[in-house]
């Protein structure tokens, strides 16, 4: 008998996430990474251009962070984060609270982007509750994307993502998603929400200037500035989730830069590590911290994770962080940004593909097709035609986007772009 390969071995025992296994039962094997490149069990190599979900920053493997890691792995790699601590969680803190917008005081760590919008949600509940006047109603924007678990799942989009789950969901009072077409609207709404439901509204919760999985949608820092007025006038909390915008991909380090009022609670993870070990954080500001702060033991916040803090992913971060100063990261992600707009007019003639955007190190556009939404069969064609040409895109329904490690060079964008050009022939 042959012996399996493992993308054989892999599709009989493993259950993908987002993927119909009967259709899609063979995943690609991936045995070694670098830079921007990932290489398969048959050797074939392909350019990582979603920085695997979004998390990659630097490159595949990086050196710096790969020593970091085996460092800290020989001397310390898992404690309990309750009532114990260690020094690159310590390190970490003190590394990441300067470099936010925000001035923010305090790290709540956890796993992953999800469990840091669900802790920010039970601080920004808890903090109301601990004053002796609870308020459980959140804001959200019709088309975010927060996150899987049932609270993130809560404030996203009542979409095909959350189906099955609507009739669980606690209800979220939505503002239309934000475009550079609708600010007015968009504002109006925001402010009807806040006066009739004044007392309720506990925070407002959002992803700064780009909706990600919700279809990439974006829009100005300027109505963002807006809504944060209003809503701080209106004395509820602003959480921004800049899960997928942190850490560089719109320009700046973080979205909420671009705004001159500041968030009380910021989620991060993705990025965090540089794309190599999963970890959530949650950051806020002195002032809700302090409402936590009591001789009471009823009102500590009720959240915490196993590895919550583990020294592994906390190590990994702060090396990251290294590799920023070291490699004038920023200088990077300012090139990204410039190509992005030269490289988008190489596309405006063609006239399958609408609605050309970029903010930052993304660019997104609609490729014209039949149903238009997530589960559009356009989106497979279309990642097939990218993987045979050796190029990892994995388009969001017919919305086709790049959001690449800051590794990549001028050449590989350039071609990356002229793929997607040529990619209409599938359509
Ligand atoms: N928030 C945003 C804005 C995201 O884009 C994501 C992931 N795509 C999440 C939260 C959830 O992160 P995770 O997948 O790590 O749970």
């Amino acid at each position: 008998m042959n012996k399996l390969n493992l993308s054989e071995r892999d599709a009989r025992v493993l259950w993908h996430p987002y993927t119909q296994m009967k259709i899609y039962p063979k995943s690609i094997a991936i045995v070694e990474a670098k830079g921007c490149y990932l290489y398969d069990e048959e050797g074939k190599k392909y350019l990582d251009a979603i920085s695997s979900w979004w998390v990659n920053i630097h490159g595949h493997c990086h050196p710096h962070i790969t020593e970091a890691i085996s460092k800290q792995v020989a001397s310390l790699e898992q404690v309990i984060f309750a009532g114990f601590t260690h020094q690159p969680a310590v390190s970490l803190a003190e590394k990441l609270l300067p470099l936010l917008p925000a001035r923010h005081q305090r790290l709540f760590l956890s796993d992953n982007g999800s469990t840091a919008v669900e802790a920010a949600l039970k601080m920004a509940i808890q903090y109301f509750v601990n004053q002796g006047k609870p308020r459980h109603k959140f804001i959200a924007f019709r088309d975010a994307y927060h996150g899987d678990t049932f609270g993130s799942m809560s404030v996203s989009a009542r979409s095909v993502f959350t189906a099955p789950f609507h009739r669980i969901l606690f209800d979220v009072l939505f503002v239309d998603t934000p475009s550079y077409e609708n600010e007015q609207n968009v504002i109006v709404q925001f402010k009807q929400l806040l006066q009739e439901y004044r007392d309720e509204v506990c925070a407002f919760i959002y992803e700064p200037l780009v909706l990600g999985s919700g279809g990439m949608f974006m829009y100005s820092a300027s109505l963002l500035q807006q809504l944060l007025e209003i809503a701080k006038d209106a004395g509820i909390l602003c959480i921004a989730d800049e899960v997928m915008t942190g850490f560089g991909r719109t320009g700046t380090m973080f979205a909420s830069e671009r705004c001159s009022v500041y968030p009380d609670i910021i989620c991060l993870s993705k990025g965090i590590t540089g794309g190599f070990l999963p970890l959530g954080a949650t950051t806020c500001t002195e002032e809700i911290f302090q409402i936590f702060w009591s001789d009471d033991k009823s009102k500590m916040l009720f959240h915490g994770h196993s590895y919550t803090g583990n020294a592994l992913a906390c190590a990994a971060a702060c090396a990251s962080l290294e590799v920023w100063e070291k490699e004038n990261t920023r200088n990077k992600i300012r090139n990204i940004s410039q190509w992005n707009e030269e490289f988008l007019e190489k596309l405006k003639p063609v006239k399958a593909i609408q609605n050309l955007r970029s903010c930052g190190t993304i660019t997104a556009m609609e490729v014209c097709s039949e149903k238009n939404d997530y589960l559009d069969p356009v989106k497979e064609r279309l990642m097939k035609f990218y993987l045979e040409k050796g190029i990892l895109l994995r388009p969001l329904g017919n919305t086709i986007y790049i959001l690449p490690p800051y590794c990549i060079t001028k050449e590989e964008l350039s071609m990356v772009f002229d793929v997607i050009a040529n990619s209409v022939s599938v359509l």
